[in-house]
């Protein structure tokens, strides 16, 4: 075990100004691993004071300069890469394999992204006899999850550093230590001081001191909608400008002559990946009368193939959930599935056979799962996934669209421009066709309660923007 003492402020490590320290338990074993220093309001004034300091100098740094230093920071980065998946394992629970090819080579790709994208974009434009600067908005405030700790850190901090602003990051209480990673990181690539600043803490203490600190411009929240609303109530009281990435509720819709069986596979393991906790997991599944009962006899076959176990072992795709309160959520949910009358295909609430110790859920998967139903409602952040029947696309395209949430989603067809024309009719952010891959410079985020504004790629960069019109 670990004992972190100090906050990254100013360019430095310096202790904290309370005594209150956070453990930092593995959920594969429950065992503390380490502890941080729980920031209070005062080491929050500290770190947004150094980024105020530091921010003139930084939104005046040739783009050019900052791209090299952001290039130099995915160095140092991609140099961490097998600490960056350890340490992921051991706080957050993913499988060593997924934390390698995810955990770490995302927001290593995600950083050389945007050294790239700041080399360049360019920061003015001409339109009439306007000559448009788009300038930095100033000091980001940070606050991010548990779920993708090092991706959701790099999907905010460096498009911001990139655009010119400076940063103070309120990592997730269950997360630090990966986020004390990236600020070594930051350190020896020699950003210049008080450019990032680390304030590790409780959300309800340091992370609402951040959100209402009078000299943030901007606050870019992802987490639950519940603190997310807050955080936007907060922001819009004191007219900043917010970004928020929250929950989902996406669906997975498999057309009649959708590849059934890829669908279906993909679809489990795309829920299932990183322990059922993606904001962008496709949790409801979407199938059509007649291929409906082959398709739950596919999802539950395929369930099988995840056994929950030691994220270490490389034959397990399914490690625990982050926290005791997360899997005594998850387990609620299951049981609140079956009480509302779903049928169980595979899983159920129990303890996972020989695994008493560590956060551990059954990947659990549901049919018969009907819209009034919450499992078919609300986001459960772990591995079930909820399959329903759809009359025809219209009906389809009703239920995908009757959640509150419009974060991502999926669409099979063997025709591809029907699966792109049912794609335009669904009031999500992301859709995947056919099983497109991911690409990290497409924008990312949500329509409705799934959130306001978004992450990646060139449009990521423009949130940390604000223009100004020259009239010549
Ligand atoms: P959360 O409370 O929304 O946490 C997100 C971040 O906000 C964390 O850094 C958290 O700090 C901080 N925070 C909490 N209360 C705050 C406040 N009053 N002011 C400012 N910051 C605050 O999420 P959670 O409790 O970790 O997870 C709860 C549920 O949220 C999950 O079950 C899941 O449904 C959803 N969730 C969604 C996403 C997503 O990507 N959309 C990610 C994570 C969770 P602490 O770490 O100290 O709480
Ligand atoms: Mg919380």
């Amino acid at each position: 075990m670990t004992v972190h003492d100090g906050m990254y402020i100013g360019g430095r490590w310096r202790p904290a100004a309370g005594p209150d320290t956070i453990e930092v338990v593995n959920p594969a074993d429950e065992q503390v691993i380490g502890s941080v220093p729980a920031g209070t309001a005062e080491d929050v004034d500290a770190a947004v004071r150094a980024a105020r300091a530091a921010f003139p100098g930084w939104a005046a740094t040739p783009p050019a300069e900052r791209a090299a230093l952001l290039g130099a920071l995915r160095d140092e980065l991609a140099a961490r890469r097998d600490e960056i998946a350890t340490t992921v394992t051991a706080e957050l629970g993913a499988t060593l394999a997924f934390a390698q090819a995810v955990h770490a080579d995302l927001p290593i790709a995600v950083t050389g992204s945007y050294a790239r994208l700041a080399a360049e974009h360019s920061f003015e434009e001409k339109i009439g006899n306007s000559t448009v600067l788009h300038e930095p908005v100033g000091v980001v405030a940070a606050i991010t999850p548990w779920n993708y700790p090092l991706h959701q850190i790099t999907a905010k901090i460096v498009p911001a550093l990139a655009a010119g602003c400076t940063v103070v990051l309120k990592p997730a209480e269950d997360t630090p230590l990966v986020a004390r990673l990236f600020a070594e990181a930051v350190d020896a690539a020699g950003l210049p001081a008080g450019v990032f600043n680390l304030v590790t803490g409780l959300g309800p203490v340091a992370g609402q001191a951040l959100a209402e600190h009078p000299e943030v411009d901007l606050v870019s929240f992802t987490g639950s909608t519940a603190v997310g609303r807050r955080i936007g109530a907060i922001a819009g009281g004191a007219v900043k400008r917010v970004a928020l990435e929250l929950g989902g509720k996406s669906a997975n819709v498999i057309l009649p002559d959708g590849d059934l069986a890829r669908a279906v596979t993909t679809g489990l393991a795309n829920v299932f990946r990183n322990s059922g906790q993606s904001c962008n997991a496709w949790t409801r599944m979407l199938v059509d009368a007649d291929r409906y009962d082959e398709a739950v006899a596919l999802a539950a076959q395929a369930a099988a193939a995840y056994v929950p176990g030691d994220p270490h072992d490389p034959d397990v795709r399914l490690g625990p959930v982050v926290n005791a309160a997360q899997r005594d959520r998850v387990r609620g949910y299951i049981e609140r599935g079956l009480a509302e009358g779903a049928r169980l295909v595979a899983g159920g609430p129990e303890t996972p056979d020989g695994l008493e110790r560590g956060y551990y859920v059954r990947p659990t998967v549901f049919a018969d799962v009907t819209e009034d139903m919450a499992i078919a409602q609300e986001e459960i952040f772990g591995p079930v996934v909820a399959i329903m029947k759809y009359t025809d696309e219209d009906d389809a395209v009703r239920i995908a669209n009757g959640t509150v949430y419009g974060l991502a989603g999926a669409v099979w067809s063997a025709d591809e421009q029907a699966a792109v024309a049912f794609a335009r009719r669904l009031h999500a952010g992301q859709v995947d066709i056919n099983g497109g891959r991911f690409n990290l410079l497409a924008p990312f985020g949500g329509y409705k309660q799934s959130g306001v504004g978004r992450e990646l790629g060139v449009h990521g960069m423009t949130e940390y923007l604000q223009t100004k019109s020259l009239q010549l």
